[in-house]
């Protein structure tokens, strides 16, 4: 690593003294080659514009740990805790963050540049926790198909035509959708409909031509479409002419022309399946429904794991955190981890000594968390009483009978 890389680093966040992600950059880098004080002062300005963020934690508390010498036992059973995984985790993460720098190759539109972002996709299936079923139907959709071009060519099966993932917020659907794409080796695009609509009235078709052309250009790629409900609930409202438009645009780029779709798979994902313009559910479209629940006890240690696996831990009972975690979303369990973070890191800012996370730091996360998915199944209850004639949401209703819910 070259001394003009770290100081073009250094000038760069001068000039940008608020970017977050250039400054974690900056200081994973400062970590990994053993500058310790300044790593741990970038990380702790981090902090100052966003006092939760988890990888400034991470950095603070590893380039501590090894600033002060001091051993960093890690209790949980599947990690080690020797000086090299710690330099690994630190040059991984130097890695990562080079995959949230600002993409470079969208022309002309400053605001898509703040709405696309295209990322490397790190993660694989072994890293979602739980989710048995929908893996399998994702393995079969999409991972079989594409590892089996020949047999894609005899049974004539087409990869066109969108997935649609629904569920409860916060319960994995775009981190299956980027699981995907790691699974694939494909670069992972993730993009909110309600994000498009509401900044970009009045050029909404240009700017979904726009999205699908930089996804053309970064094949193999998933496009992640998300909260694709904002087109029909929109459609709805006042703006439905526009937003018309905007549908046949949409449906218009997915069907794609002379193969241009080719190495683009688009997954959809909605907390609202009720709201999608019955447009975007026709055969070709957003034709495939898939359910994503809340996880259960096994995937609640495996998330939890996850969370911790880049964190200074002690004595972590997985099991016993599993089951005080009952109904809580996978995004409610990184909030958890999170906040024992936080609170370690505090407690250690305060008595000058660094600890450990510990069973106490996360117990009283979980008691300050609450789970955040009761409202929906609220409204999938209502759902499934009155509007599932056509059975599109049994595998729900199922579910609420199985949890005493309907
Ligand atoms: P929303 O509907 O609000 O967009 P979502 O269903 O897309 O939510 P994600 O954003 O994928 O949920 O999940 C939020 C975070 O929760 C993830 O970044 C990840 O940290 C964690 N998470 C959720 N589910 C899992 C899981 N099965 N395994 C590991 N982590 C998970």
């Amino acid at each position: 690593m070259s001394d003009e890389l770290v100081q073009s680093l250094l000038a760069a966040v001068d000039a940008a003294p608020d970017d977050v992600p250039l400054r974690l950059h900056l200081a994973a880098l400062l970590a990994s080659r053993g500058d310790f004080p300044d790593a741990i002062r970038h990380a702790a300005s981090v902090l100052q514009t966003d006092p939760a963020n988890a990888d400034a934690l991470v950095l603070i508390a590893t380039s501590s740990n090894r600033h002060s010498g001091a051993a960093n036992e890690s209790l949980l059973p599947e990690q080690e805790s020797t000086t090299n995984s710690e330099t690994d985790l630190l040059a991984q993460m130097a890695v990562d963050l080079e995959g949230v720098l600002p993409p470079t190759f969208i022309d002309g539109d400053d605001q898509l540049h703040e709405i696309v972002e295209v990322e490397p996709a790190h993660i694989r299936f072994t890293d979602v926790g739980g989710m048995k079923e929908v893996k399998e139907r994702l393995e079969a959709a999409f991972l079989a198909p594409l590892r089996n071009p020949e047999l894609v060519k005899l049974y004539g099966k087409s990869l066109r035509g969108g997935l649609l993932l629904y569920g409860p917020p916060g319960c994995g659907k775009t981190f299956i959708a980027r699981a995907v794409a790691g699974e694939m080796g494909a670069r992972f695009i993730a993009v909110s409909l309600a994000e498009i609509l509401d900044s970009f009235v009045g050029a909404n078709e240009r700017n979904i031509h726009e999205i699908f052309e930089v996804a053309r250009r970064s094949a193999p790629c998933v496009l992640f479409l998300d909260e694709v409900d904002a087109l029909g609930q929109k459609r709805s409202n006042l703006r439905c002419s526009i937003l018309r438009g905007t549908t046949t645009q949409l449906l218009a780029e997915m069907d794609g022309v002379d193969n241009a779709n080719d190495g683009v798979y688009v997954l959809g994902a909605t907390n609202h399946p009720w709201d999608i313009d019955v447009a975007l559910r026709r055969p070709g479209r957003f034709d495939r429904t898939l359910l994503v629940l809340p996880p259960d006890a096994d995937a609640r240690k495996v998330i939890l794991r996850y969370h911790l696996q880049e964190r200074p831990v002690a004595n972590i009972d997985l099991g016993k955190l599993a089951k005080d975690t009952e109904g809580y979303s996978g995004a409610d369990l990184a909030y958890i981890c999170e906040t024992a973070a936080e609170r370690a890191l505090l407690d250690s800012a305060r008595s000058g000594t660094v600890r450990l996370i510990e069973m106490n730091d996360l117990q009283a996360a979980v008691r300050d968390v609450r789970p955040s998915t009761g409202l929906w199944f609220d409204i999938a209850r209502n759902v499934t009483q009155f509007s599932n004639s056509d059975g599109t949401y049994d595998d729900l209703l199922a579910y609420l009978r199985t949890k005493g819910l309907a």
